[in-house]
């Protein structure tokens, strides 16, 4: 289907009007506004899905004047740093994932953010307490804080990604995110709700406040935001490269920021400040990653490698579901056997998983068929193993049933929906699959005064407490642990299936739930994505969205699960995850989809729907 642009008149009206007083020329025809949403798209040529219809125009801008995946992929994530600026942008980190039509080899760039090098290993303590700082939603003490900001990742991410598989300059990619910007674009219930999720952190700092909540709200639905200060920051990137970012004034700006925020005269938050320096910043470096490669059922599942654990425990989950025919089975059946699986899987990150450049993590035993085999195992198939399941031992395995467990580990978690993910292929058959984010929706709460975009708090991805044996634990210069699991699938060579979702730990369970209901279930990938989800972590617990307890619940709850509605304790939202997928089907057809509902429904975009369009695929 091909997606309509459509003009809001009333909008444009609205831009002129707040043009004209802000002292800029208004256009004699105002640029269009991208607000329709389309969840599923289906051509050729090209496609794009993401979480809003901005982002994607500007990756369907890119591709039409004949840029490829990579550079539709930075023009979007611009974008999205626009309009979902409490997802994404450039205070924050994360991971691209690009599949390479030429050399038919899947890349990597790790993005994430990185700790101060003066970071103590006690930095989550409060020492007036001796106990980590509250993380509540009373007392968000750590979410809202300087302490948790990370060295960000994103800006140097996008001119790798651009510099290794692009055409484009990070000039040209980024101008249709300065266009967004400057013109503005139509406030949703999505990005209203989210402010007032966060009211009562920005309005502790002046910055945000003078930003985010104008006249002390959030803006209206169906108004125009635009974002002067980040135009100009992206401006500075354009014309100066990162450098701009990572040195000069702007780093000193982040580094002051982040030690000394910019405070209201009577916080109701404490606020810790933090340790990053200059220095921090000049010295962030992305990192060239191989993915992540394992199996299952003939396709060939490529992802994310440590920092993030996406990669390892969804490939994980994988192998241990590989042992049962979940085709065969009742959908109770095949959903017991994903909640178990995940869980095994879940209870390994938590043992192994931290950065490699500082802890041991032993990537290739996780994803050893034999280990997942062995570990499938302990699934009894009509009953729930108490939660939480043991870790495994990867220093000792062979693929046949141990007689006892290892001892426990507990692996505890936040789950939010904030972050932003995205799909693009073009037509030349190259792919990129992104999850980028400022961690938390809102991240630190701390916009870097004049320059328009939030500071992540990426560093609450630490355990808060010091443990030498825990792969996660807080050290200078390191990278926390993530979950996100941007993963592109291929079958016989050629892309079958890229795909990935926000959602803090419950990205590894949304990537991995919608791969099952794909290739296991017989549902087509809009369904696969639209289908209620769950999320098994090896809680006591499995928060599930309330249509999957309502179609779910009594079979599984009968089997010894405890099913519990979702929900994020900072946001009002009952849901889990925003995904994006493109499916590759014969001839060179793209089917992009994105969420038809959750988080105000996606958006997806073809380049072309005819079929004479459709470039090198297959
Ligand atoms: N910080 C999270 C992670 O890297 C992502 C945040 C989210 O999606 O909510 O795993």
């Amino acid at each position: 289907m091909t997606h309509v642009r459509r003009q809001l008149a009333a909008v444009t009206a609205a831009f002129a009007l707040s043009a004209t007083s802000l002292g800029i020329a208004s256009p004699a025809v105002a640029d269009p506004r991208e607000s329709e949403k389309t969840a599923t798209a289906t051509g050729y040529g090209g496609a794009v899905s993401t979480v809003d219809p901005e982002a994607s125009a500007a990756a369907i801008e890119v591709l039409r004047k004949g840029g490829n995946a990579a550079d539709a992929a930075v023009a979007a994530a611009a974008t999205l740093g626009v309009t979902e600026p409490y997802s994404a942008g450039i205070g924050g980190g994360g991971y691209f994932v690009f599949y390479d039509a030429k050399t038919g080899k899947v890349g990597t760039i790790d993005g994430r953010e990185t700790a101060p090098a003066a970071m103590p290993n006690d930095a989550f303590i409060d020492p007036e307490t001796g106990k980590p700082y509250p993380f509540t939603t009373a007392n968000p003490a750590l979410p809202t804080s300087g302490v948790s900001v990370g060295v960000p990742g994103t800006p140097a991410t996008w001119e790798r990604a651009l510099e290794r598989w692009g055409t484009l300059g990070l000039g040209e990619a980024l101008k249709p995110a300065i266009k967004v910007a400057t013109r503005g674009f139509v406030v949703d219930e999505t990005f209203r709700q989210q402010t007032l999720d966060n009211k009562a952190r920005f309005s502790n700092f002046t910055s945000t406040k003078d930003l985010f909540l104008p006249g002390g709200d959030a803006p209206a639905v169906g108004s125009v935001f635009q974002n002067h200060d980040l135009a100009a920051t992206y401006r500075l990137l354009a014309k100066d490269g990162t450098d701009a970012f990572y040195g000069g004034p702007l780093a000193t700006e982040i580094a002051n920021n982040v030690q000394a925020p910019p405070k209201v005269e009577n916080p109701t938050l404490p606020i810790p400040v933090g340790f990053m320096t200059a220095q921090d910043l000049a010295d962030y470096k992305v990192v060239d990653q191989d993915p992540t490669h394992m199996n299952y059922r003939g396709y060939d599942v490529y992802g994310m490698a440590p920092s993030s654990s996406g990669g390892t425990t969804v490939g994980e989950a994988l192998n241990i579901l590989a042992p049962f025919n979940l085709s065969e089975m009742k959908p109770t059946d095949a959903l017991h056997h994903y909640f178990e699986a995940s869980s095994l899987a879940f209870a390994d990150r938590g043992k192994y998983v931290g950065d490699p450049a500082f802890v041991n993590v032993p990537t290739n035993a996780l994803l050893d068929e034999a280990f997942g085999k062995e570990r499938s195992c302990l699934i009894n198939p009509t009953a729930a193993a108490p939660k939480p399941v043991a870790p495994g031992d990867v220093s000792n395995y062979d693929g046949a049933c141990p007689t006892s467990a290892a001892p426990s580990a507990k692996d505890s978690d936040t789950e939010n929906i904030s972050t932003t993910n995205l799909t693009v292929a073009d037509k030349w058959g190259n792919v990129v699959e992104y999850t980028l984010t400022i961690e938390q929706t809102g991240g630190s709460g701390i916009v870097v005064p004049g320059r328009g975009f939030l500071l992540n708090n990426e560093l609450t991805d630490f355990t808060a407490v010091y443990d030498t044996a825990d792969p996660n634990r807080i050290q200078p210069g390191k990278r926390p642990r993530s979950s996100m699991s941007p993963t592109i699938i291929l079958k016989d060579g050629d892309p079958f299936l890229a795909l990935g979702s926000p959602g803090g730990s419950t990205i590894i369970t949304t990537v991995l739930q919608t791969i099952i209901n794909r290739v296991d279930l017989g549902m087509t990938i809009s369904e696969a994505l639209a289908a209620p989800r769950a999320a098994p972590r090896n809680g006591a617990t499995v928060s599930s969205e309330p249509a999957f307890i309502d179609a779910y619940g009594t079979a599984l709850e009968s089997l010894g699960h405890k099913l519990m509605p979702a929900g994020d304790a900072f946001t009002s939202a009952a849901e889990i995850g925003a995904a994006t997928a493109i499916e590759f089907g014969d001839g060179g057809k793209l089917t992009a989809v994105s969420e038809p509902t959750r988080r105000g429904g996606g958006s997806a975009m073809v380049v072309s729907d005819n079929s004479r369009d459709h470039g090198r695929g297959r």
